[in-house]
């Protein structure tokens, strides 16, 4: 019999959840190990419990968050539960804002632990939501305009400084843009990857296509954007959490100038590849029944969400005083 592991507190149990092997659906079909990390068992019952205390443990490294803080969170989903959960046992303050279609249960749990929950209405004057949009690409997030006609909003629901809204949107939108870097290249590495192991299974004229040199001159080609857009991204990263965690807490221009640049490069960069590995696969690239044609339509919102290419470069002109 093992020994149970007792934690010193419920933030020690954060991630142990356990491992369970898939066993009927992958009999016959695949010859591997195949586990289910089963998440729903953490403190909170979700993986954002683990999000939630590594956003507290490195604000509490980079003594943003001290003794007494305060954390302020727009929450929709599980990630308030989780900071909730690590706020009262860290003894931090929290201040969550969120919508009357957040489900009663989850509210009064967010209170149960301490926090402040502020509830906007939804059915008011001015406020409507149009019909559920149909996209191109990104089919599993569901997008809809919000539209706000001579909304009175009263004074009890401010958060933060009066007509400094479009500044906090601005500063948050840097964020954004990396988060949009980070998901870009990650999904155009992994279609190049397997673009390679594409090119090594399938023959045509007697080799295998990575055999032949215009294949490998261009994964090279590719992997070289790659790994430039990766770099730039990096750099912005790093100027983003000096601005953050180290300087004033404000992201300035020069780091705007860094994050509007990666942004627009990894836009293009990610397009350029996914278009690229739906050619290396030939006419199966354009078959729904292959990944790479679903990725290639989702990867070209990367140039469009969160800025379009041309206007990320627009702001860079404006900063750099063209
Ligand atoms: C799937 C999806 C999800 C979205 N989610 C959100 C969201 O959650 N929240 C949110 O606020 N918005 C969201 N958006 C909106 C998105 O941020 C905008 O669509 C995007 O910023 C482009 O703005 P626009 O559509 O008004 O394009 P427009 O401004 O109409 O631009 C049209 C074209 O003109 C170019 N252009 C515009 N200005 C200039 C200029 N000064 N110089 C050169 N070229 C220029 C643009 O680059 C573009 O190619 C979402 C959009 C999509 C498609």
């Amino acid at each position: 019999m093992t020994t149970p592991k007792i934690c010193d507190t419920i933030l020690d149990a954060i991630g142990h959840t356990p491992l369970v092997r898939v066993n009927r659906l992958t009999a016959g079909v695949i010859d591997a190990d195949v586990f289910i990390k089963l998440e729903t068992f953490n403190p909170g019952n979700s993986i954002k419990d683990r999000m939630a205390l590594k956003m507290i443990e490195d604000a509490e490294r980079a003594g943003a968050l001290k003794p007494g803080g305060t954390i302020i969170e727009g929450t929709s989903g599980n990630t308030g539960m989780g900071l909730a959960i690590a706020a009262v046992v860290r003894g931090y303050k929290c201040i969550f804002t969120t919508t009357d279609k957040q489900s009663k249960e989850k509210i009064d749990a967010l209170r149960a632990f301490g926090a402040d929950v502020i509830v906007c209405p939804t059915d008011v004057d001015g406020f409507s939501v149009s019909k559920k949009l149909e996209k191109a690409g990104n089919w599993a997030s569901d997008t809809a305009e919000l539209f706000f006609e001579d909304v009175r909003v009263p004074k009890r629901y401010l958060v933060g400084q009066e007509g400094m809204g479009f500044m906090y949107l601005m500063q948050n939108f840097q964020s954004e843009r990396l988060v949009g870097c980070v998901s870009g290249l990650s999904g155009a590495k992994l279609a190049l990857d397997r673009s390679v192991q594409w090119g090594r299974e399938r023959s045509a004229f007697g080799k295998p296509l990575i055999k032949r040199e215009y294949w490998q001159q261009k994964l090279v080609e590719l992997y070289t954007k790659y790994e430039a857009a990766k770099a730039l991204s990096y750099n912005a990263c790093a100027a983003y959490n000096d601005d953050k965690y180290v300087n004033s807490g404000m992201i300035s221009m020069e780091t705007t100038r860094l994050v509007s640049m990666a942004k627009a490069y990894v836009g293009d960069v990610t397009a350029e590849i996914l278009d690229q590995c739906v050619q290396f696969h030939g006419g199966m690239g354009y078959l729904e029944e292959l990944w790479v044609a679903r990725a290639w339509r989702d990867a070209r919102l990367f140039r469009i969400g969160g800025g379009t290419t041309e206007v990320m470069r627009y702001a860079v002109a404006r900063i750099m005083g063209f």
